[in-house]
C-alpha cells in the first residue's frame, strides 16, 4: 500500500501519558515510533517505574492513592500546560473513560487521544449504551434499559426474564459491580451489594438487570474509526478465560467464530460505532451463546488491555492509529487491507497466588527475566529491584505470542511462560501453564464460567530452590562477575537459617537482610 504523505510527519510534537505501568510503556513506545516526544507522570511511589525512565520527561503528580495522582485532573492538566504538550493519551482505567476529563482537555486546548466526550457519555454508561444499541437495532442481552432501585420491582423484572439474572452497575468496569441472582430470595441482598460496590468503586450506584446467560463466551470486536466517518473492524478476540469476570487469557481469532458469524458481529459493531459518531480505537463486547446467537454487553471506549492480540494478527499499530486519528488524519487502510494472519494469545501476568485462593501478592522483585525469541512480545511494568505494592492494579505484565496457527502459538506461549522469571511475588504464570495444557482449552472448548466451575490448577508449584539460586545469582552478579551455580553459605558450605527461610519461600532476600558476606 502507498504510504500517505501525512504519515511521514508526526501528528503531534509532544504527548503526555496520563497512566502508569505496562500501558504507559506501550503508549510511550507507540508515540516514539512515529516521532512524538513523551511526558510521563507518576505518583511518588512510582518514581522508578519503567514508564518514568523511558519517557523524555517525567513529573510527580502526587502521593500513591490514585485520587491524588493518576485521577488528579487538575494536576495532570497543569503538567500538560507547563510542558507544552499538544495531546494526552489516557491508556486504560483511570481517566480513560471520563468524559469530563475529555471536556477539560478540550477547554485547555489539548487533544484527548480517544473518542469525543459525547460518544463516551453515550457508551461509557452501560444503561445509556443499552438504549442506544436497542435504537440502532443491535441485539442486547434481555433486561432493563432503565435503572432499578427497588428490590420489589427487581423481582418483578426478574420473574419476567427468568432466573438467573445479573445485577450490574451502570458505571461498572473491570468485573466489579456485578452480582448474579439465582432466585427471588437473594435479590434484596445482591442488589444492596452491587449498589455498595458501585458507589465505592465508581461513585455512582445506578444498577440495572440483565438475563444471566450461561454457558456463554465473551467475544469482542475491535474497531478503529476516524473523524471522517471511516469505520474499520479488525475481527474478534476470544476472552472467555476469566476469573471473577476478569479476563486472564485472550486470543485472536476465536475457535468459535465462523466467517459468517464474524461478519455479522463486525457489522453490529460498526453500527454501534456509527450510532454515536465514534472515532479512535474502541471495542464492542458481546456474549455468544446457543447456535451462534450474540448479544451486546458493553462498549469500551478506549484502548483495551488485550489490544496486542489484534495487532499481532492484523498487522496494525492501534496506538499509532489512535494518535493519527486524534490529530484529524484519515485512516489509511480498510479491513480488506488488514486480513487475519496467524493466531495470537495473551496471558495476563498478575500478582496473585493461584495456589492460595488467588490472593494478591506484594513484595520486592530481586530477580526478573523476560522471555524473548520467535513470536514473543512482552508488555511489562517490571524491573529487578522494584516493589510491587498494593496501591494499584495487580497486572504486572502481558505475555503475547504469535504463531502461524493456534498450536504453534500455544507452544510458543508455553515456552515463553517457562522462560519468564519473576521472583519475590507470586504470579499467575503457573495458572497459565496449567491452562495451556488443559484438554478443554486445547480443544477451544471454553466458556466464561470454565475457570471457576471446572478447571483445576493441580499442585505443580514453582520450584523455590531454583528460584532461590536465581535470586542469589542476581545478588552476586555485577558487571560481568560470574555467580556460583549453587549458593554457598557460612564459608563452610553449610546453609544459614536465613537461607532456609528464603529457600522455602518464607522470606525475600531483602527481608532476611541478604548481603554478599552471607555467601
Ligand atoms: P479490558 O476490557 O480491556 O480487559 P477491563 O474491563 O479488564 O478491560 O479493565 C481494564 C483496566 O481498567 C483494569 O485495570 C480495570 O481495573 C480498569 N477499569 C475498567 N473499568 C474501569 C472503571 N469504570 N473505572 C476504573 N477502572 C476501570
Ligand atoms: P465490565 O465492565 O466489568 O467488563 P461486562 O458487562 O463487560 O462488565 O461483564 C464482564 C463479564 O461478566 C463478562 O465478560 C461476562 O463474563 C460476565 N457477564 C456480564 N454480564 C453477563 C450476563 N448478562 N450474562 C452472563 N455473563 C455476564
Ligand atoms: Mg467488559
Amino acid at each position: 500500500m502507498a504510504t500517505p504523505a501525512s504519515s511521514s510527519q508526526p501528528p503531534f510534537k509532544k504527548l503526555l501519558i496520563a497512566n502508569r505501568g505496562e500501558i504507559a510503556v506501550r503508549v510511550i513506545r507507540g508515540a516514539r515510533d512515529i516521532g512524538i516526544a513523551t511526558v510521563a507522570v507518576h505518583s511518588d511511589v512510582d518514581a522508578n517505574l519503567p514508564h518514568v525512565r523511558l519517557a523524555d520527561e517525567a513529573y510527580c503528580i502526587g502521593p500513591a492513592p490514585s485520587a491524588k495522582s493518576y485521577l488528579n485532573t487538575e494536576r495532570i492538566l497543569e503538567v500538560a500546560k507547563e510542558t507544552g504538550v499538544d495531546a494526552i493519551h489516557p491508556g486504560y482505567g483511570f481517566l480513560s473513560e471520563n468524559a469530563a476529563f475529555v471536556d477539560a482537555c478540550e477547554a485547555a486546548g489539548i487533544t484527548f487521544v480517544g473518542p469525543s466526550g459525547d460518544a463516551m457519555r453515550q457508551m461509557g454508561d452501560k444503561i445509556e449504551s443499552r438504549r442506544t444499541m436497542k435504537a440502532a437495532g443491535v441485539p442486547i442481552v434481555p433486561g432493563t434499559i432503565d435503572p432499578v432501585a427497588d428490590p420489589e420491582e427487581a423481582i418483578k423484572i426478574a420473574n419476567g426474564i427468568g432466573y438467573p439474572v445479573a445485577i450490574k452497575a451502570s458505571a461498572g468496569g473491570g468485573g466489579r459491580g456485578i452480582r448474579i441472582v439465582e432466585s427471588e430470595g437473594e435479590m434484596a441482598r445482591a442488589m444492596a451489594n452491587a449498589q455498595d460496590e458501585a458507589r465505592a468503586s465508581f461513585g455512582d450506584d445506578a444498577v440495572f438487570i440483565e438475563k444471566y446467560i450461561s454457558p456463554a463466551r465473551h467475544i469482542e470486536i475491535q474497531l478503529i474509526a476516524d473523524k471522517h466517518g471511516n469505520v474499520v473492524t479488525l475481527g474478534e478476540r476470544e476472552c472467555s478465560i476469566q476469573r471473577r469476570r476478569q479476563k486472564l487469557i485472550e486470543e485472536a481469532p476465536s475457535t468459535a467464530v465462523s466467517p459468517q458469524l464474524r461478519a455479522q458481529m463486525e457489522e453490529a459493531a460498526a453500527n454501534v460505532a456509527r450510532a454515536v459518531n465514534y472515532y479512535s480505537a474502541g471495542t464492542v463486547e458481546f456474549l455468544v451463546y446457543g447456535e451462534d446467537e450474540f448479544a451486546f454487553l458493553e462498549m469500551n471506549t478506549r484502548l483495551q488491555v488485550e489490544h496486542p492480540v489484534t495487532e499481532m494478527t492484523r498487522g496494525v499499530d492501534l496506538v499509532g492509529d489512535q494518535l493519527r486519528i486524534a490529530a484529524g488524519e484519515p485512516l489509511t487502510y480498510t479491513a480488506d487491507d488488514r486480513p487475519l494472519h496467524g493466531w495470537s494469545m495473551e496471558c495476563r501476568i498478575i500478582a496473585e497466588d493461584p495456589f492460595n485462593g488467588y490472593l494478591p501478592s506484594t513484595g520486592k522483585i530481586p530477580y526478573y527475566r523476560e522471555p524473548a525469541g520467535p513470536g514473543v512480545r512482552v508488555e511489562s511494568m517490571l524491573h529487578a529491584g522494584m516493589e510491587v505494592s498494593i496501591h494499584y492494579d495487580s497486572l504486572l505484565a502481558k505475555l503475547v505470542t504469535w504463531g502461524e496457527d493456534r498450536e504453534q502459538c500455544r507452544q510458543r506461549m508455553k515456552r515463553a511462560l517457562s522462560e519468564f522469571q519473576i521472583l519475590g511475588v507470586s504470579t499467575s504464570i503457573p495458572f497459565h501453564l496449567a491452562m495451556l495444557d488443559d484438554a478443554n482449552f486445547i480443544a477451544g472448548d471454553i466458556t466464561t464460567d470454565y475457570v471457576e466451575s471446572s478447571f483445576q490448577i493441580g499442585d505443580d508449584r514453582p520450584d523455590t530452590s531454583t528460584h532461590a539460586a536465581l535470586a542469589a545469582a542476581a545478588f552476586l552478579t555485577k558487571d560481568g562477575e560470574s555467580a556460583p551455580a549453587e549458593p554457598r553459605l557460612n564459608g563452610d558450605g553449610s546453609r544459614s537459617r536465613a537461607w532456609g527461610m528464603y529457600a522455602r519461600g518464607k522470606r525475600t532476600p531483602l527481608e532476611i537482610g541478604w548481603r554478599r558476606s552471607y555467601l
